[in-house]
């Protein structure tokens, strides 16, 4: 969940009455945060973390019939490792996420101007061996929206499949899971990440997954959850990730 700490709608309070109603068990918050002041759009800064967190533990006191559990999700910056592990060594989280956003100056997901005469193929190339230097530098344990580069549906003229390949590969090889992520139906891709044509090779590889609605706005908890299993399920996967104290916990669905 992403609420006013970084860029949702809406207080933490106000998504645990639609996660209850969706018949979720847990209920994660993973703000937005960013070290780097100049990619700090939307981002929570590092300074208010103690506060989020504090609140976070507030809500879980005061919160029954659902587990609350308390995550960040990290701008991951290749090259910036030691600062974000300094920082993160501090913040205690059930779960750390990590995420891709800027492929230099620019975020990916802002408009697909970025995009505009770029050689897709190489843009491809570039953001997943970010998101590989993310899994290997052992900070997260969830890669967040490992495909982000689709959002705006530029399509690459060589298979993917080897990509996709390396990438699993890779967080298997590093125990970091990845995530069903069903908000990028709301974007202009309009379909999960990462590509259902390759989920398949995550099964493959055996490489946990996490179900995540990635709500800014209460509406979406948990939105297209019921589909996301189904079309888990039908790949082969029989259980999720969930995460206390940073230890995962395999479940099944
Ligand atoms: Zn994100």
């Amino acid at each position: 969940m992403h609420t006013t700490f970084s860029d949702g709608r809406s207080v933490p309070d106000d998504y645990i009455a639609p996660a209850s109603a969706a018949g979720l068990c847990e209920i994660g918050f993973s703000e937005h945060v960013s070290l780097f002041k100049d990619k700090q759009d939307g981002c929570m800064s590092p300074q208010i973390v103690q506060s989020y967190l504090e609140y976070i533990e507030n809500l879980k006191k005061k919160v029954s019939g659902i587990i609350v559990r308390t995550g960040l999700e990290v701008d991951f910056i290749s090259g910036k490792e030691r600062e974000i592990k300094d920082f993160l060594e501090g913040v205690k989280l059930d779960y750390r996420i990590g995420s891709v956003h800027y492929l230099g100056e620019k975020t990916v997901d802002m408009s697909p101007e970025f995009y505009e005469g770029k050689n897709i193929d190489k843009l491809y190339e570039l953001y997943f061996e970010h998101v590989m230097d993310a899994a290997v530098s052992g900070l997260f344990d969830i890669i967040g929206h490992c495909d982000l580069i689709r959002i705006y549906g530029f399509k690459p003229e060589t298979d993917q499949e080897p990509l996709y390949r390396k990438l699993a590969r890779c967080l298997k090889k590093n125990n970091v899971a990845f995530e069903l992520n069903t908000n990028g139906r709301n974007r202009p891709l309009a379909d999960f990440y990462p590509d259902r044509k390759f989920l398949h090779i995550f099964r493959e590889e055996n490489v946990p997954v996490c179900v995540n609605s990635d709500a800014h706005m209460p509406a979406r908890v948990g939105q297209y959850f019921n589909e996301a299993y189904e079309l888990l399920r039908y790949i082969g996967f029989t259980e999720m990730a969930i995460f206390e104290g940073r230890v995962r916990k395999m479940v099944p669905f």
